[in-house]
C-alpha cells in the first residue's frame, strides 16, 4: 500500500470540527437524505456525515438501478497513482454478491475495503483499519453484514467446521448466543447482532481506534445489506434496521452524469444530528 496523506487534505481535516466520535445511539439522520443536492458546507461542518451521505446516496442509486459508476475514468486512475484519500472504510463479507464498491456505487480511490467471510475481525483486519484511520485519515468506518450470510448460517448451525473455517465460526459464536431465543429468523438476527458487536469491538479497540473515536476523528457504524433489495440500512442499538425515510426523487437528487461530489470538502450542512452518547455493549469474542 502506498502511503498518502496529501497536505491539503490534512489541513482540511485538521481544520474540520468532526461531528461525533461515537454514533452508537439512535441515529436521527435521514437515512436516504439528499446528499448530492446538498449545498457544500462551510469549513467546520461534519466530515463524517458527508461520508455517510455519500455512501447512502450511492446505495440508493444502486438499488434503484441508476448507478453513475463514478471515479472509474482513466483520468481518475492517473490522479490516484499519486496517492489515495478514501473517504470511508468498509468492513464487509467476502461473499461475491456483496461488493461494496458496487452496492455503494463508488469508484477507484473512494472507499477503503476490508472483506473477510462473515466480516470477522482479527489483528490483520484491525491493523488494516488502523492504517486507513491513521495514515489515510478516513473518518467513517461502516461494518456491513448481509442477509443470508453463509458464514453466519454456519455459525448458527453449529457443529464442526473444516480447516481454518472454524476460526470464522468461533468469531461469530458470541452473536449466535446473544440472539438465541429471539423472535424472528436466527440467522438474520445474528447477522445484525454480529455486525453491531463487531462495530462495538472496533470502537473500543486500543490503542488506535478507541483513541480516534474518543478524539472525534472516527465514527463507527453497523449496517445490514439486503440481498433481495440491494439496500444498505443502518442498525440501531436493538439490532433492528433504522427505518428509512422515503427516498427523494432520484432525478432531483442525482448529480450530473459522471460528477462525483468531493466528500472531503462537501459535508452536507446539518444532515445529521449528533447522536446521543450511548452505552457500548462489551467487545465480544474478538
Ligand atoms: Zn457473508
Amino acid at each position: 500500500m502506498a502511503l498518502s496523506t496529501p497536505a491539503s487534505f490534512l489541513g482540511r481535516l485538521l481544520a474540520t470540527s468532526l461531528f461525533v466520535g461515537c454514533a452508537c445511539g439512535v441515529i436521527t439522520s435521514p437515512l436516504f437524505g439528499n446528499a448530492e443536492a446538498a449545498a457544500p458546507a462551510a469549513a467546520g461542518d461534519g466530515h463524517n456525515s458527508g461520508a455517510l451521505d455519500l455512501l447512502l446516496a450511492g446505495n440508493r442509486r444502486f438499488f434503484k438501478g441508476r448507478m453513475l459508476h463514478p471515479d472509474q475514468t482513466i483520468g481518475r486512475r492517473e490522479d490516484l497513482a499519486k496517492g489515495q484519500q478514501p473517504f470511508a472504510i468498509i468492513l464487509t463479507c467476502s461473499d461475491s454478491r456483496v461488493a461494496p464498491e458496487v452496492y455503494f456505487d463508488q469508484g477507484l480511490g473512494d472507499i477503503f475495503v476490508i472483506r473477510t467471510a462473515g466480516n470477522v475481525i482479527d489483528d490483520h483486519v484491525i491493523g488494516s483499519i488502523e492504517y486507513a484511520v491513521e495514515h489515510l485519515k478516513a473518518s467513517l468506518l461502516l461494518v456491513v453484514g448481509h442477509e443470508r450470510c453463509g458464514a453466519v448460517a454456519a455459525a448458527v448451525a453449529g457443529g464442526h467446521a473444516d480447516g481454518h473455517i472454524g476460526s470464522i465460526v468461533e468469531s461469530i459464536a458470541p452473536a449466535v448466543k446473544a440472539t438465541e431465543g429471539r423472535s424472528g429468523d436466527h440467522v438474520d438476527n445474528t447477522v445484525a447482532k454480529h455486525a453491531r458487536m463487531t462495530a462495538d469491538a472496533l470502537r473500543a479497540s486500543d490503542p488506535i481506534l478507541a483513541a480516534a473515536v474518543k478524539a472525534g476523528h472516527l465514527t463507527v457504524l453497523a449496517a445490514r445489506y439486503d440481498l433481495d433489495t440491494g439496500r444498505v440500512e443502518l442498525l440501531k442499538d436493538n439490532d433492528q434496521v433504522e427505518s428509512a425515510a422515503a427516498p427523494e426523487d432520484e432525478a432531483k437528487a442525482a448529480p450530473a452524469a459522471g460528477a462525483h461530489p468531493d466528500p472531503h470538502a462537501a459535508a452536507p450542512a446539518a444532515a445529521h444530528a449528533v447522536p446521543a452518547p450511548a452505552e457500548h455493549t462489551p467487545a465480544a469474542g474478538h
